[in-house]
């Protein structure tokens, strides 16, 4: 059911999701890492319930919001070809009647499944910008703009994996959604793309209470993080002051990580709960690392935020493989595991 009201601040903003999302115990989980039953909980935002679910919706609600007020016909954005922002999008432009279009990294031939089998089924058009990087992707995007403007058409442009000031705001509510239904949290865990989601929860929740892991897609993401956390703000949180763990990139943001291999198979087989092999993974990979090196201690209320990227498991073709792998059986199906 989609809503148009106007948000705080007066802005305008659509609602996509459901709120609040849920916050389950995860007691096997947590003692598998080293934490007490009871110390680790996971904020389900990959249950938010539009498109296949995720934090970009909360994004959305808000940059939807205002490209509707500004009488947008099109949403045009751009990402990688698995891109969680870009499915969802597609999605939001879905539920709220109006074209999407996506400017995607790479061609045709870079990736298939996951995330693009449902931009297609949510009626997005693609169009591929090539391997020129971030250059080439934002070049070809303000072209799309200006070729659906000369046909009558009004775009709205919608950034980078959602994080503006704008975007990020529906993180500055998650944080104090979750204070709600926990007051006594001490640090939340979270992946960090381009910076959004983090930035709404440092300024919801002070930047010593949340933990990001990088997951490689910025050249300087505490950079990025403090910039909109001072947009959101107006006062000034310095990169130094931001928790940030850089120790899970391994080979680059698409590349497959053995740790974060390990957390999706550790998540899958303690809780049934599925992480995604790009940022989830590596988040779950990056809070495991924390409890062994006493960053993050037990008896204390951890929460892992769950940012969704399922579809992105379908679209990872070595996740794709090392899980079929498992399935591999040695002769014997109901050997002892
Ligand atoms: C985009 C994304 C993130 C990172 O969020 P940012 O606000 O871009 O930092 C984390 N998890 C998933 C599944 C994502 O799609």
């Amino acid at each position: 059911m989609v809503t148009k009201s106007m948000g705080d601040g007066q802005q305008p903003r659509a609602t996509l999701g459901s709120y609040p999302t849920p916050l389950e115990p995860m007691p096997r989980l947590a003692r598998a890492i080293g934490l007490g039953a009871d110390d680790l909980w996971v904020k389900r935002d990959d249950l938010i319930g539009l498109g296949g679910g995720g934090n970009k919706v909360r994004k959305l609600e808000w940059t939807c919001g205002t490209a509707l007020a500004d009488g947008a016909t099109v949403l045009v954005t751009t990402g990688a070809p698995q891109s969680n922002h870009a499915r969802l999008t597609a999605a939001a432009g879905a539920r709220l009647g109006i074209d999407v279009v996506l400017v995607l990294s790479g061609g045709p031939e870079s990736s298939e499944g996951g995330n693009l089998t449902l931009d297609g089924l949510f009626g997005a058009r693609v169009v591929w910008a090539g391997e020129g990087g971030k250059e080439e992707l934002a070049s070809t995007a303000r072209h799309v703009v200006g070729t659906l403007r000369d046909r009558g058409a009004v775009p709205a442009l919608i950034p980078f994996g959602g994080s503006s000031v704008l975007g990020a705001r529906g993180y500055v509510e998650a944080g104090q959604e979750l204070l709600t239904q926990t007051p006594d949290l001490a640090c939340v865990v979270v992946a960090l793309g381009s910076g959004g989601t983090m930035a709404g929860l440092v300024e919801a929740l002070g930047p010593e209470r949340v933990l990001g892991v990088h997951c490689g897609a910025l050249d300087d993401p505490a950079r990025v993080v403090s910039d909109l956390a001072f947009g959101l703000s107006g006062t000034h949180c310095p990169p130094e002051s931001l928790r940030i763990r850089h120790d899970q990139v391994g080979d680059g943001y698409p590349v497959l990580t053995e740790a974060s291999m390990t957390a999706l198979t550790l998540a899958a087989r303690t809780e049934g709960m599925v992480l995604d092999p790009i940022y989830t993974g590596r988040a779950m990979a990056g809070l495991t690392a924390a409890v062994a090196s006493g960053e993050i201690t037990p008896g204390r209320r951890t929460v892992f935020l769950h940012s969704g990227g399922l579809p992105g498991l379908f679209g990872h073709r070595e996740a794709l493989a090392r899980a079929a792998e498992e399935l591999a059986v040695d002769g014997d199906p109901l050997r002892a595991s």
